[in-house]
């Protein structure tokens, strides 16, 4: 059974389009491709690519907004609960078959032994899905009878011998399946409007980036060797949420109705901050590069129609 989309109707032309601009992006750790800005992409000098192994620490302002964040995003003990007994009997009556191979409860480090749900599934069953994924967390996919909670699907087998990226991977869809339960998470728009895919860009960067600044305030060493700098940790976890969400624009969205609303991302972007929002020099380096990825986004769609 194929998995259904993370995000409207992805089509078969767009998954091609999705592959297509995925060729052009470096590969990170976690076994995705990013867009590479061509400002972070001076950064890395010889010497610091070919002699430093050295990693940015996270700074204290990094620590405490990724506390912040796991504090406002720990669901009350009645709301985990209630999951966790959904979790429980899905679990018991989920037969492998279709894709998934087993079924866990994962213990979570960040949020203090909490238990997750994950299905783990077959490659071919995750190599189905239109982006390329080690893991994602929702929609619910019927796998069994009844009503599914939030859950979590990660590959059975991880793709990088000797150096597990799983509890990482794992920890971060553990942030999203807690938004999803705290109702903050992005909704799909139920009508495709330019209002709509603003509001879903905005609101899904901002998931990400939650979920990858705690990820790699946790695992500094998970940063690409020429991120060494002070803020970098918080710099690297917005550039991967919001080149991701951008990939994602134009891959599930009418290509056409994402070209007219270009212009219009940065200031969605700048309206969505809140306080437990990026730092503001890290965003406003983020939309100076914005219309520049977007156009590799576009060229890409182009030439794979
Ligand atoms: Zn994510």
């Amino acid at each position: 059974m194929p998995p259904d989309r993370p995000t409207p109707d992805s089509g078969s032309k767009r998954a091609a389009l999705s592959r297509g601009l995925d060729a052009l992006l470096p590969r990170v750790p976690d076994g995705t491709r990013r867009l590479n800005p061509p400002a972070e992409r001076a950064r890395k000098t010889p010497s610091s690519a070919s002699t430093s192994r050295a990693r940015a620490a996270p700074t204290e302002a990094e620590r405490a907004k990724a506390d912040a964040i796991i504090s406002r995003l720990t669901p009350a003990p009645a709301v985990f609960e209630s999951y966790l007994g959904n979790a429980a009997h899905y679990r018991s009556i989920l037969v492998p078959g279709d894709g998934a191979v087993t079924a866990k409860l994962v213990p979570s480090k960040i949020f203090q032994g909490r238990r997750y749900l994950v299905i783990f599934t077959t490659d071919e069953w995750m190599d189905s899905h239109p982006l390329d994924l080690d893991a994602f967390a929702g929609p619910r996919v019927p796998f069994a009878k009844g009503s599914p909670p939030e859950l979590i699907f990660a590959r059975q087998r991880d793709r990088r011998p000797g150096y597990s990226r799983l509890r990482p991977i794992l920890e971060h869809e553990f942030v999203h399946i807690n938004q999803m339960m705290l109702g903050v998470a992005a909704k799909q728009p139920s009508e495709i409007t330019p209002s709509s895919i603003l509001e879903w860009y905005a609101t899904t960067t901002q998931m990400e980036f939650e979920a990858y600044l705690v990820e790699y305030v946790t695992w500094p060493r998970l940063l690409p060797e020429h991120y060494t700098l002070a803020g970098d940790v918080e710099r690297w976890s917005f550039q991967r949420a919001y080149t991701q969400v951008l990939e994602k624009l134009w891959t599930v969205f009418p290509e056409n109705v994402v070209e007219e609303l270009v212009p219009r991302l940065s200031h969605a972007l700048r309206d969505a901050r809140s306080a437990n929002s990026v730092d503001a020099s890290i965003l406003e380096c983020a939309c100076n590069m914005l219309a520049e990825h977007a156009a590799i986004a576009r060229r890409r769609a182009r030439s794979h129609p």
